[in-house]
């Protein structure tokens, strides 16, 4: 069985590098950060390589999970970048959530050489990296779909491919989108409940399980009861998700309005020091207008 490649080591690409592992597969892993690599070496059933361009030369199939288009542009295109290492017919899988037209821009690079190129961006946060539960949202050719899939399953819960290349970006921004708009509306609604003098761990409780439940509040809620806002998914990147859906948006000729309101209020928390938060936080920003707190009571 041959290695699989794995690029970017952070809160998700770890996790899930792990989970690789335990499933039995050896792996070739890179990150600029040399801790992480350590970590997966200790496993025993993983090698450090220096660079993108070693692990796609050691391996059929090279994962990717960095954090946004610059990352991914320099870990494949750039110096010593995958496309230098991997032959003809090798696959190069995307997992970060980057701009759609940068993945189709990068695949065309590829191709140009003979190598096959998927986006498959992630839903479902660290916890689910970790459980081995993310829903893959895939871009790419059936075939190389085929191929790639018991790889995917190994990390996630559900693989669906969406499309040709870039779908699997357009069908992330569609999630991160609502994600987004569910956390607001859900924080708008506790901040009302607490300032208005209910407790709010009983309206989560009274309304989680009809039409306002969602995975969001059931994700969201229990963390603002108690006061955690460490990431997870932190306001940066997810100002990095909205930015991306508004620039696509754009090109496209889809308006955004709603999307375009959570994006300022991400702003202003980052001004306000928060961008390195869970997005969890954007609570906080609703709580700040009504001069409230949300927290467990008694
Ligand atoms: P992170 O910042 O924790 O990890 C990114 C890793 O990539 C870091 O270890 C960094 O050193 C490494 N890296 C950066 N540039 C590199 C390069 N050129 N070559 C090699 N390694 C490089 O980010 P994360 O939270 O793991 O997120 C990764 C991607 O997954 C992002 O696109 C994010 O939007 C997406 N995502 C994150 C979550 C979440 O809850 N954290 C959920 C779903 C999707």
């Amino acid at each position: 069985m041959s290695k699989i490649g794995f690029i970017g080591l952070g809160i998700m690409g770890k996790p899930m590098a792990r989970n690789l592992v335990k499933a039995g597969y050896e792996l070739v892993v890179y990150d600029v950060n040399a801790a992480p690599m350590a970590e997966l070496v200790e496993t025993g059933k993983a090698e450090a390589a220096a660079s993108p361009a070693e692990v796609a030369a050691k391996c059929d199939i090279t994962l990717i999970m960095v954090p946004n288009s610059p990352h991914v542009k320099a870990a494949v295109l750039g110096a010593n970048g995958a496309i230098e290492g991997a032959a003809p017919g090798k696959l190069v899988v995307d997992m970060s959530s980057i701009d759609p037209m940068v993945s189709r821009e990068v695949g065309k690079a590829l191709e140009a050489k003979g190598i096959f190129f998927m986006d498959a961006p992630v839903s479902g946060g660290e916890p689910k990296a970790i459980d081995g539960t993310l829903s893959f949202m895939v871009g790419g050719r059936q075939e190389d779909f085929d191929r790639a899939e018991p790889i995917l399953k190994c990390m996630g819960a559900s693989v669906v491919r969406c499309g040709d290349i870039g779908a699997g970006n357009v069908t992330k921004l569609a999630n991160q989108i609502v994600v987004a708009l569910n956390i607001a509306a859900v924080s708008e609604a506790m901040v009302l409940a607490t300032k208005a003098g209910v407790d709010p761990e009983l309206v989560y409780k009274a309304i989680r399980g009809g039409l306002a439940g969602s995975t969001v509040m059931d994700a969201k809620v229990p963390l603002a009861l108690a006061r955690k806002f460490n990431p997870g998914f932190r306001i940066n990147l997810h100002i990095k998700d909205l930015a991306n859906a508004i620039s696509v948006g754009h090109e496209v000729g889809v308006p955004l309005p709603l999307t375009a309101q959570i994006m300022e209020t991400m702003q202003a928390l980052r001004v306000d020091g928060m961008g390195d938060l869970d997005h969890g936080a954007i609570i906080r920003h609703y709580e700040k207008l009504a001069q409230v707190e949300v927290k467990k009571q008694g």
